[in-house]
Order: C-alpha cells, then sequence, then structure tokens
C-alpha cells in the first residue's frame, strides 16, 4: 500500500467484532479476566489498551517499523529512548534540536551520568571525530529545529553502523509520509506526535518505532515500567489525524513552497532557511532522503524592521508555541522554543534574536501572503 492509503487502512484497520470502520475508543483502565492467569488478552491500561495498541501498529507500518509505542508527549517519548542508556555513556546530539530535548538531557538525565554533546551533524568528519568509546548514540532532527539544517541521513548512519553506536531520528518535522529514516538506516525513530501527525493543534502526543526486536522488548519494558502512555481518547485522535495525512501534508508543502519564494523574493526579507529551496544548504541531501523541504520556513528581517512590530502585525496567522497543524504559526524560537539552551549557545547556533519561525498551514496561500505582507510593512521602522 501507499502511505496515502496505510494512513487510512494501515494498523488495524477499523473494529472486528462490529465492522466500525473506525477502531473504537476503549476508554477503560482494565479488563475482565476469565479465569486466574486467563485474560482476554489485555489486563491493564499502561500496559495495553486496544486503541493505542492500533495506533501503535499504525505508526509502526507507517515508518516501515516493526514495533510502535505511543506516548503522552513527545518529550515522554524522547525521555523513553533516552532511558535506553545508562549513567556513563554520552549521546551525540544535532547541535540545533529542539530546546527541549537539549533540556531533558542537560537538566534531567545528565544529573544521572548521561552526558551529552553537541555536534554539527551535518559535518560527518567531525562527527566521526566526536565518537569516543563512551558515545552510545547519535540523535539528530532533520531539518533540524529551527534553522532547518540537514543531516545526510545515510552517512550517519552508516557511521553509527561503523561506531555500533545507534542511530535515533526525530521525524516530527517530516512525517513518514516525507522521509523514512528507518529505510535509510536509523535504529530508531521519534515524533512529536502533537504536530503534522496529529495535525489539528488539539493534542499532545509522541510515538517512538523501532525495527529492532531487541530495542522493542526494552522500549515496551520501559513504557510500561515508566508509564508516560497515551490515553484512549487521544490516541483515537491521533488515529483520526492521520487518516488525512497525506492530503494535508501535499497542502501544506504546496503553500510552504511558495510561501518561501516569496519570502527568497521580498527585498525586506534578509534570510530564508526553507531546505526545499534549490539554494539552500543541505538542499540535494535533502532531496535525496525525503520528498521535498516539508513545511516549515524561517526568516529574518531586514535591519530597519522590528521583529515585535511583526508579530504584533499580523492578523491571520497566530503567534503560538508548536507547528505543523492546519493553521499557520509564527513563533520566535530565541524566546519561545528555543529559550531554554543558554544565549551563548544559541546564538553560536545561528538562533538569532531576529529569526522567525513560520509553520505554514493549509489555509489559501493568497491570504496567507497578504498577512505576511501587511506584518511586514507594520514592522517597518520609521
Ligand atoms: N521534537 C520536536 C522536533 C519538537 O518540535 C517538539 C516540540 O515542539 C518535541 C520533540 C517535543 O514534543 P512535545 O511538545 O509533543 O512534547
Amino acid at each position: 500500500m501507499k502511505e496515502s492509503t496505510l494512513a487510512i487502512h494501515g494498523g488495524i484497520d477499523g473494529d472486528e467484532a462490529t465492522g466500525a470502520v473506525n477502531v473504537p475508543i476503549y476508554q477503560t483502565s482494565t479488563y475482565r479476566q476469565k479465569a486466574l492467569g486467563e485474560t482476554y488478552g489485555w489486563e491493564y491500561s499502561r500496559t495495553g489498551n486496544p486503541t493505542r495498541a492500533a495506533l501503535e501498529k499504525l505508526i509502526a507500518d507507517l515508518e516501515g517499523g516493526s514495533h510502535g509505542f505511543a506516548f503522552g508527549s513527545g518529550m515522554a517519548a524522547i525521555a523513553a529512548v533516552l532511558s535506553l542508556f545508562k549513567s556513563g555513556d554520552r549521546i551525540l546530539l544535532s547541535k540545533n534540536v529542539y530546546g527541549g530535548t537539549f533540556r531533558i538531557l542537560d537538566k534531567v538525565f545528565n544529573s544521572f551520568g548521561l552526558a551529552y554533546s553537541l555536534e554539527d551533524t551535518g559535518d560527518i568528519a567531525a562527527l566521526e571525530k566526536a565518537v569516543a568509546p563512551d558515545v552510545k548514540a547519535l540523535l539528530v532532527e532533520t531539518p533540524a529545529n529551527p534553522l532547518l539544517a540537514v543531516t545526510d541521513l545515510k552517512a550517519v548512519a552508516a557511521l553509527a553502523k561503523r561506531h555500533g553506536i545507534l542511530l535515533v531520528v526525530d521525524n516530527t518535522f517530516m512525517t513518514p509520509y516525507l522521509q523514512k529514516p528507518l529505510a535509510l538506516g536509523a535504529d530508531i525513530v521519534v515524533h512529536s506526535a502533537t504536530k503534522y501527525l496529529g495535525g489539528h493543534s488539539d493534542l499532545v502526543a509522541g510515538l517512538v518505532v523501532t525495527n529492532r526486536a531487541d530495542i522493542a522488548e526494552r522500549l515496551g519494558f520501559i513504557q510500561n515500567a515508566t508509564g508516560g502512555v497515551l490515553g484512549p481518547f487521544d490516541s483515537f485522535l491521533l488515529l483520526r489525524g492521520i487518516k488525512t495525512l497525506a492530503v494535508r501534508m501535499d497542502r501544506h508543502v504546496a503553500n510552504a513552497e511558495q510561501a518561501a519564494a516569496w519570502l527568497k523574493g521580498n527585498p525586506a526579507v534578509k534570510t530564508v532557511y526553507y531546505p526545499g529551496l534549490p539554494c539552500a544548504q543541505g538542499y540535494e541531501i535533502n532531496r535525496a532522503q525525503a520528498k521535498n523541504g516539508g513545511a516549515m520556513i524561517s526568516f529574518e528581517l531586514e535591519d530597519g524592521y522590528d521583529v515585535r512590530k511583526f508579530f504584533s502585525s499580523l492578523k491571520l496567522i497566530a503567534l503560538a508555541e508548536s507547528l505543523g497543524g492546519v493553521e499557520s504559526l509564527v513563533c520566535h524560537p530565541a524566546s519561545m522554543t528555543h529559550a531554554s539552551i543558554p544565549r551563548e549557545v544559541r546564538e553560536k547556533v545561528g538562533i538569532t534574536d531576529g529569526l522567525i519561525r513560520l509553520s505554514v498551514g493549509i489555509e489559501n496561500w493568497n491570504d496567507l501572503r497578504d498577512d505576511l505582507q501587511q506584518a511586514i510593512e507594520g514592522s517597518k521602522l520609521q
């Protein structure tokens, strides 16, 4: 099945017991047992729930993995993946990952002895040098948040295999519809399903997929032992969101390609970061490993424009955290998504105070363009 069909009919397609075309919401914490030690296949909803199981099978099918796991947020999913490691291990991290990914390593796992270092995962030679005996995994986002820097997944997968370490890819920005990291050699894929997979800004969820039985066994244990699972209702909402993933992504990307070209040609715009622009860093690599450049764009206005005024002048596009919903959103990475990264680190990686991140929604492009244009005009310093 092609992805657009799989998104609708993959996983567990409907309900065998009743013929319902949708998987029901099994809103239950526990399950009656026939006799001591004899169950109907389910025991307790932290351990397993049929609605969550349908979602877990669906994301595994979409990513081309063997096992999927659903969590209460993207961060809970990342915490479960980091729980695979132990004190004394070190993780190499893409230098401009989501601020929360940096924060959980820096402020939570670090105090349990799991070390990390920030690397330019686009520079394979430098990465090769950074792999020391204590390094046990690479954690990569591509395109990375918020500068849309591209990492060559086949090259980092080969490096990881050479050194016997794991490659973990955060595929939130691309989704399995646009990019399939497991097929390119990754061992684990994580998602903030809050974003494009849910697609409607109405739920918070995280997913993990692997194609390795040993990792799956350990992740299943960690999921049950630490308990950050996704509830049945949100599992249902996510199943429902994923059904329209292909059509939504096609429209998101069509709008983003127009937005990036328009911003690029706008004299008020200094820089545009979008991996779908032929002049972008990593364009060729992204084209080889993903269907297109996705729908996230970052840009900076020229010096005579006030970024604060730009945000407050927008009428249609909302200033908000998050991304990947049907509605277009803007954010200010330096004070919002990446505020947990110290200023020196932020500036070193290029997240300036003037950087604007745009999550291009599926509205009519002309309406989005008009809003961007009037906000740019409104932000011009006199
Ligand atoms: N990974 C990426 C790339 C993200 O953008 C985010 C959130 O913005 C997360 C992980 C964390 O996900 P959540 O907010 O669902 O916990």
